[in-house]
């Protein structure tokens, strides 16, 4: 799984979604619980991207502290997977 599905909102606003990256921009967003924060002007309420199948390079290429070790186990995973279905061998 993806970990941004589950990432919490303060999380994205710290690391990833505070501001939009190729201009810098940011707008005051409020929150379902009434909390205004400082973010991107394409993050919603949910802490989801409007924009997330033509989001900026600067949003596809970042890898947070939180990401990397999801994101390495399952790439490891699925590659002893593969050499595992390359070599025949059975569970
Ligand atoms: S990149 Fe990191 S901080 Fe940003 S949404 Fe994904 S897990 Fe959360
Ligand atoms: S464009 Fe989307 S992914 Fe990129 S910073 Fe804004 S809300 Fe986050």
């Amino acid at each position: 799984m993806n970990p941004c599905e589950s990432c919490a909102m303060a999380d994205k606003i710290c690391e990833c979604c505070g501001r939009y990256p190729d201009t810098g921009a940011s707008v005051d967003l409020v929150l379902e619980n009434h909390y205004h924060v400082t973010a991107c002007p394409y993050l919603d309420p949910e802490g989801r991207c409007r924009i997330y199948d033509r989001r900026p390079l600067g949003c596809r290429n970042h890898f947070c502290g939180s990401f990397h070790p999801h994101f390495i186990a399952a790439t490891v995973y699925e590659v002893l997977n593969m050499f595992q279905e390359i070599r025949g061998d059975e569970d």
